[in-house]
């Protein structure tokens, strides 16, 4: 991990903000890799605020790409809610309605299950990225 200039303490998202006024303070983990180092979110006047932690892994610093983690949050092909493909339109592009978690959840567990019962329980696999902590990759072997 790169260490931490020490004239960068801070980086601010400045698109993100879309001007609101709360001041919402939000710890949680860069989404990068599986070190999960510590950030604190904040909304400021002029963005989203990213500030490392002191932690384990970051022990306050950041590497280069964990100090962009706050770019994602104003991203136009971030998803922030379910979608279900509801068929394709006149130029065969796939068309989705927003649906509630809860519907989404049980249409997973449904086709999850519908596949297993045509094909095995090992017709169904997910992928995990490098972001997943060890346990969350323990979890999601559960699963199956
Ligand atoms: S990508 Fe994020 S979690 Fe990984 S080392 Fe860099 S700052 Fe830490």
């Amino acid at each position: 991990m790169d260490s931490t200039p020490s004239t960068e303490r801070s980086t601010t998202n400045t698109k993100a903000a879309g001007g609101t006024a709360h001041h919402r303070r939000v710890q949680t983990h860069c989404p990068y890799c599986a070190l999960q180092c510590a950030i604190t979110l904040k909304n400021a006047v002029d963005g989203v605020e990213l500030t490392p932690r002191d932690f384990p892994t970051n022990r306050g610093g950041l590497c280069r790409k964990g100090w962009t983690a706050a770019e994602l949050l104003d991203s136009g092909d971030r998803l922030t809610h379910p979608l279900r493909r509801v068929g394709t339109d006149e130029h065969g592009e796939a068309r989705f309605e927003r649906i509630s978690w809860p519907e989404a959840l049980d249409l997973i567990v449904a086709q999850f299950r519908g596949v297993q019962e045509r094909h095995g329980r090992d017709a169904v696999g997910i992928f995990g990225g490098a972001s997943l902590t060890t346990e969350r990759a323990y979890q999601l072997g559960k699963l199956y």
